[in-house]
């Protein structure tokens, strides 16, 4: 049975790294009036406990929302993606960052800045706590990185396996799949 086994990046790992990832914020959208703050749209549900940890990271006026995209093809991202629960307010001339959990092949995140810029933000850019660049088949502009990490499936972290090992407070490769 697949288990979490090696952790790839430790609880304070992800603490220090994001600490860093919310002062990037702050800098780059701090200090403007209240209606111009930037609104974080997290996506659901992977990126709820880093989207927690960045805001409280980022020391600045901001907005939270939340996207729910679903994947078609369950493990093997097609790029057919779906949005089952969708943002709770208008972002269009908002300065706007999306918030993921993982960038692997791409098409995720192309689907959902396509979808995202047709509402015409101010500005949109994107914010990922890891990145598997290896296995990239689409180039997407990311903005904001934590962590590179070899082409290995994660739980923990927000990260699931079968709906599971979302609540450790680690990141680590899944055994024995
Ligand atoms: P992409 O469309 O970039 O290929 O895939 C992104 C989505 O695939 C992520 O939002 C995530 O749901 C899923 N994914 C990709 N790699 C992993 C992984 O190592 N662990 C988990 N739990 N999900 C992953």
């Amino acid at each position: 049975m697949a288990r979490p086994g090696r952790v790839l990046i430790s609880d304070a790992e992800l603490e220090s790294r994001i600490a860093e990832l919310g002062a990037e914020l702050a800098r780059d959208y701090g200090g403007r009036a209240r209606g111009a703050s930037p609104i974080l749209v997290g996506v659901l549900q992977g990126a709820f406990l880093f989207l927690a940890d960045l805001v409280r990271a980022t020391a600045i006026d901001l907005t939270t929302d939340f996207i729910g995209v679903v994947s078609y093809a369950g493990a093997q991202s097609t790029g057919h993606v779906r949005i089952v629960s969708d943002l709770s307010m208008s972002i269009e001339g908002r300065d706007v960052i999306i918030v993921e959990d993982i960038i692997d092949t791409g098409l995720t995140l192309t689907y959902l800045k396509r979808t995202l810029e047709a509402r015409h933000p101010r500005s949109l850019k994107i914010c990922v706590l890891v990145d598997k660049i290896e296995r990239r088949k689409v180039d997407v502009g990311i903005d904001y990185v934590g962590f590179t990490i070899p082409n290995v499936f994660v739980v923990g972290y927000g990260f699931d396996y079968e709906g599971l090992y979302r609540n450790l407070p680690y990141v680590a490769q899944l055994d024995g799949e």
